[in-house]
């Protein structure tokens, strides 16, 4: 298998067909720009695995999503797209880099109506936050995306909900097929979102980012409650 692209935590590979891609997750977590880095055994089929169980109840409410199959538990076979170098952030409660780089929020803080911010993704820039208008001038219509990442946010709220788990924020990357259709892309797991238990417990990537826990442990608690109630 030919490899397409090494990325921080996944691996790309092309496929005999030339409209699909396979996608292998490591066992590799990486924050602050690849600064911090572990390696944690079975990270990567948990982030596949809950990628994969959250991008076919998507396409099941209607979404279009890169996702096709699961041929491994830490490889999942995609649609081939041109992915838009924009990372949309959708955020229900104040965290993170809203509030360090904001006056007067508070963590925790409800962001009612959701907030959806865009990024530029690009690490040698820095990933800065973009506005619509500069969105607009790299070619892209920013309203598909807003209301893409509003609906997969209802989505993905009534899932977390069943399961306890609240939805703090989460990222999202969208591309194009070779029909020039929208599909949502990479991966819906939590290196790429903040969950929190209703006591205030955290699931995610802050667990590594803040040394304040085992990662992989906290994931499997996710998958297995949304295998459960989701
Ligand atoms: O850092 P910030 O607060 O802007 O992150 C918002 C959400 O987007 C978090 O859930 C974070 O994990 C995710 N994110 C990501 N990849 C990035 C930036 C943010 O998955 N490059």
């Amino acid at each position: 298998m030919k490899e397409l692209m090494h990325g921080k935590v996944k691996t790309l590979y092309n496929t005999d067909d030339a409209t699909t891609v396979l996608i292998k997750y490591e066992d590799k977590v990486t924050a602050f720009d690849g600064k911090m880095v572990d390696y944690p055994k079975d990270k990567g089929a948990t982030c596949c695995l809950i990628s994969a169980l959250l991008f076919e109840k998507l396409t099941n409410s209607g979404i279009k999503t890169h996702y096709l199959d699961l041929p491994s538990l830490n490889t999942m076979l995609c649609k081939k797209l041109t992915v838009i170098p924009v990372e949309v952030i959708c955020r229900n409660m104040a965290a993170g880099s809203i509030v360090k780089n904001t006056e007067g929020l508070r963590e925790g803080m409800p962001l009612q109506p959701p907030i959806i911010e865009f990024f530029l993704k690009n690490d040698s820039k820095g990933d800065p936050l973009l506005t619509e208008d500069r969105v607009r001038l790299m070619g892209v219509d920013p309203k598909p995306l807003k209301d893409q990442a509003l609906l997969i946010n209802d989505q993905l709220q009534v899932l977390f909900n069943v399961c306890g788990i609240v939805l703090v924020d989460f990222k999202l990357e969208f591309g194009y097929d070779h029909h020039g259709d929208l599909f949502l892309a990479d991966e819906l797991s939590p290196d790429s979102m903040r969950l929190w238990g209703r006591d205030n417990e955290r699931y995610d990537k802050d667990l590594f980012r803040k040394d304040e826990g085992d990662i992989v442990e906290a994931y499997k608690v996710i998958l297995q409650k949304l295998r459960q109630f989701a």
